[in-house]
């Protein structure tokens, strides 16, 4: 066995000198020899782990490094941030400590904490502010219909003075009542349309629409306004539009009378001229251009965008002189913006005014079938052997109705609500039903769908004061409507119209 070499000096120098065949000695130096050798390996081991982590150390020092240098940028880089998004926020930003999370966190807590009371406080705001709109809505809703109803009876009392023997003073009178309450009709219509587009309400319906015949009947319910003001209307009608389109009657009517009342409101000894051309088709679709054109006042350049606002008008003069609120351009326009178009004007003023608009229309399978014309004379009508069914329940309403139905020699029955419209309906056979919508214990759609549970023929046509009933009439099984106050002109053409359909 070799010995370590310290072991061995020490025992040649301090051992007898055969000390190697003495068992004894020999076996206790393999000891010490052992001993070193263990010692040898163990130092080899340690030395080798110091210095691995050595290694480590100096690694996790750097990671540990980066991992500050991180940190101390993220933060520096959210208290740009916050200085970017809150200037006040500087209490605590200080250049020199960009290690300073604590801080930051405790101001982003304090900025969640005020911001949770601000995101509580503006839902309370947004609640508050739909309850106001919602209950402005409902009030305007609410006294529009108020209005009519007093005001449907002064309309339909105007109608049946109309018929008495009159001196011409009374006459003059009659007018200036007739024009009024004309007006102030409008004015609730508009306002009421106006809190219906603002509120989104407005649904379009798809009927077949005789193009031809919607524009003479629209220029016929003008002719006296224009007449007394000497004005002539004219239609100016492309003869390649085709006979039916599928559209909003009620809605399109509404945007040409608009602009046809005013047309003759601003025109004097002049022309209105109602133009109609195809611009574009295809097999599903028509685009037409309707222009309404005057030679009246015209309005100034500068006022031309001005107008469409909403309660604008083009000069401090025109309320006193013409009348008017400022709202009926602002309702054809966002008609008109409902539909993907928009209305358009070009004018000088002294001239007049050309007032456009595009509207695209589906194709319509009808054809062929022309509608009867619109009854034009007071004294043509008759409707001698015809049977109605009046059901309403507002007395003025029922007066001016019957009288007029008997003027034109009706025989008129009268339920003041559904349920005994019901009743009547089943014992009695009548040519037509003239039903109103809003009635005390049955009202007109629930009385329509039971009456056609066992009547499926008999025309039933609503009466409204609503321009939006379409869609529940139509599935309730109504034949029509005819809006209210009554136009002598719309009652005997609807109800002309179902009788001689039969
Ligand atoms: P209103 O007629 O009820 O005042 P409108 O919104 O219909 O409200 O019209 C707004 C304004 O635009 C009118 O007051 C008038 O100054 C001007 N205007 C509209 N149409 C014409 C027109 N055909 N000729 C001249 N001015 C017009």
């Amino acid at each position: 066995m070799s010995y370590n070499k310290t072991l061995l000096s020490q025992a040649q120098k301090n051992l007898p000198v055969n000390y190697l065949e003495d068992p004894i000695l020999k076996n206790f130096l393999e000891v010490i020899e052992k001993t070193y050798a263990t010692y040898e390996k163990d130092k080899r081991i340690t030395e080798h782990a110091f210095e691995i982590s050595e290694r480590e150390y100096q690694q996790a020092n750097q990671d540990l490094q980066y991992q500050i240098e991180l940190k101390r940028a993220s933060i520096q880089k959210l208290k740009q941030a916050i200085k970017s998004l809150d200037t006040n926020a500087t209490f605590f930003v200080t250049e020199s400590d960009d290690n300073d999370l604590m801080s930051t966190i405790a101001y982003l807590e304090e900025q969640i904490v005020k911001t949770k009371v601000l995101e509580a406080e503006l839902l309370k705001a947004i609640e508050f502010a739909e309850k106001a709109l919602k209950a402005k809505s409902e009030f305007l809703s609410v006294m529009s219909h108020e209005i009519r109803t007093p005001l449907n009876a002064i309309i339909g009392t105007i109608l049946l003075l109309k018929y008495k023997e009159l001196t011409p003073d009374q006459e003059e009178l009659v007018r200036v009542m007739e024009i009024s309450s004309e007006n102030l009709l409008s004015l609730i219509n508009d306002v009421l349309d106006f809190n219906k587009l603002e509120e989104g309400k407005i649904v379009f319906a798809e009927h077949d629409i005789d193009i031809f015949h919607f524009l003479k009947n629209i220029k016929m319910a003008h002719r006296i306004r224009a007449e007394e003001k000497q004005n002539i209307i004219k239609i100016m009608f492309d003869d390649d539009i085709p006979d039916y389109i599928v559209g909003d009657e009620v809605r399109l009517g509404q945007i040409l009378n608009n602009l046809i009342s005013n047309a003759i409101k601003f025109t004097k000894e002049g022309t209105i001229s109602i133009q109609v051309s195809l611009k574009s088709q295809n097999k599903d679709w028509v685009t037409l251009e309707f222009a309404v054109k005057d030679t009246g006042i015209g309005i100034p350049f500068e006022k031309q965008q001005a107008i469409f606002e909403s309660f604008t008008q083009a000069n401090a003069n025109i309320t006193r002189e013409y009348g008017g609120s400022g709202l009926g351009l602002t309702i054809i326009k966002k008609l008109l913006e409902l539909q993907g178009s928009g209305i358009h004007v070009e004018s000088t003023p002294g001239k007049g005014a050309r007032f456009f608009f595009d509207l695209t229309f589906k194709r319509s399978s009808a054809s062929g079938l022309k509608k009867e014309e619109a009854i034009q004379n007071i004294d043509e009508k008759n409707l001698q052997g015809v049977k109605v069914l009046l059901v309403e329940d507002v007395v003025f309403n029922v007066m001016v109705a019957e009288r007029l139905l008997k003027k034109w020699n009706a025989e008129v029955d009268v339920a003041n609500n559904g349920q005994i419209a019901v009743e009547k309906a089943r014992e009695g056979n009548y040519d037509v039903i003239l039903m109103d919508i809003h009635m005390p214990v049955m009202d007109g759609y629930t009385a329509t769908a039971e009456i056609r549970k066992f009547n499926t023929t008999t025309p039933i046509v609503a009466l409204t004061a609503s321009s939006s009933i379409h869609d529940q009439a139509n599935i309730v099984g109504m034949n029509g409507f005819v809006s209210k106050p009554f136009n002598m002109n719309d009652l005997y053409s609807v109800i002309y119209k179902h009788v001689s359909d039969r």
